[in-house]
C-alpha cells in the first residue's frame, strides 16, 4: 500500500489517500474532491474541474496520468 496526498494529485490539501495502485488513489482523490466541493469547500473547486476534464478527455490527460503513475511507483511502500 502507498499513500499520495490530495496535493500530490493536484488538490489543495494534505489529506492522504492510500491504495494498491495509482488508479486507487486517483479514484479516492476524485471522490474526495467531489465530497469537498459538495460540502462547500471552494479551495477544491479548481482541482475538481481539472479532474472532471481528465475523465472527459482521457487522451489529453495521458501526460498527467502517466506522471501520477510514475510518482506513485516511486513512492515507498507503507
Ligand atoms: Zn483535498
Amino acid at each position: 500500500m502507498k499513500t499520495m496526498t490530495c496535493k500530490q494529485l493536484g488538490g489543495p490539501c494534505d489529506l492522504g489517500h492510500t491504495g494498491e495502485s495509482a488508479d486507487d488513489v486517483i479514484n479516492a482523490q476524485d471522490k474526495h474532491l467531489k465530497e469537498a466541493v459538495k460540502a462547500g469547500d471552494e479551495s477544491h473547486q479548481a482541482a475538481r474541474q481539472e479532474m472532471k476534464f481528465r475523465w472527459m478527455h482521457p487522451k489529453k490527460s495521458m501526460g498527467w496520468y502517466n506522471d501520477t503513475k510514475a510518482a506513485f511507483a516511486a513512492l515507498p511502500e507503507c
